[in-house]
């Protein structure tokens, strides 16, 4: 059926592409891709023969539009470089106003890096935040990470290599002793995951700046400590004697 369709596409291993994935790309009318030539490994491995226009963070309100006005007739499928398109990635305004104007978006879920990583750490999953890339400047990647320093959850970054060892001490000194994993290559030849205290990986990255594609999961702080018997016994006395 027409409408906007958001394609996950493979984040490393092209057998990640689902059939039904490459079922709407061969099937499209035209392919929104981030970037051309990327993406035409990906179609032709799909044995989708099918025009392709280019959607980036560069692409405006008359982009969007022009885009929009075919949705009412035609299959239009927006792909990423690499796994969920508006992951990090542009689309969300294009399904937005796909939505005002009344059209269908579908999605067509698959790789994901953020996911991905976080069920390879071995930390906890029940609560997750996905902050994206730090800001590379030393201030205010500071003020993002104390941003978001007492949330109860498990933090997950997109991070270069070259960032790597910056962004890692910055989080263990603000962030103080907490589990962490760095996710690299994932579904690729060299695919590792190294597990750790955010200090412990802070010293393994200092002075090695690693290849490839990268994902940081950091655990939750640590939870207060329930109070012991004498602390209730306390807090019971206190609360009758000031007649509560
Ligand atoms: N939309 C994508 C997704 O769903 O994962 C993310 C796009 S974002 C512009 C690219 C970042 O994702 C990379 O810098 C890296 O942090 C992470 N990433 C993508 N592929 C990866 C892989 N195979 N292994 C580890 N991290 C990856």
């Amino acid at each position: 059926p027409p409408g906007l369709y958001i394609v996950a596409t493979p984040i490393g291993n092209l057998g990640d592409l689902s059939p039904r994935a490459a079922e709407v790309l061969r099937g499209a009318a035209l392919v929104l891709a981030e970037d051309k030539r990327v993406s035409a490994r990906l179609l032709q491995h799909a044995g989708a023969a099918v025009p392709m226009r280019t959607y980036n963070d560069h692409s405006d309100a008359a982009d969007r539009e022009a885009v929009v006005a075919r949705l009412g007739t035609e299959a239009i499928a927006l792909v990423s470089d690499a796994g969920t398109p508006l992951i990090s990635d542009p689309g969300y305004k294009l399904v937005r106003e796909a939505r005002a104007a009344g059209h269908e978006v579908f999605t067509i879920p698959g790789p994901c890096a953020a996911v991905a990583a976080l069920t390879l750490a071995g930390l906890p999953t029940d609560r997750f935040l996905f902050v994206g890339f730090l800001p590379p400047k030393e201030k205010a990647r500071a003020d993002a990470i104390a941003e978001i320093a007492a949330i109860r959850a498990s933090l997950i970054f997109y991070e270069s290599g070259p960032r790597l060892g910056a962004s890692l001490a910055a989080l263990a000194a603000q962030l103080g002793p907490r589990d962490a994993a760095v996710a690299r290559e994932l579904t690729k030849l060299h695919e590792e995951c190294v597990t750790g205290t955010l200090a412990e990986l802070a010293a393994r990255y200092a002075s090695l700046s690693p290849k490839g594609e990268i994902v940081v999961v950091v655990g939750p702080p640590a939870a207060a400590a329930a109070p012991g018997p004498e602390e209730m016994d306390a807090a019971l006395r206190q609360a009758l004697e000031s007649g509560e």
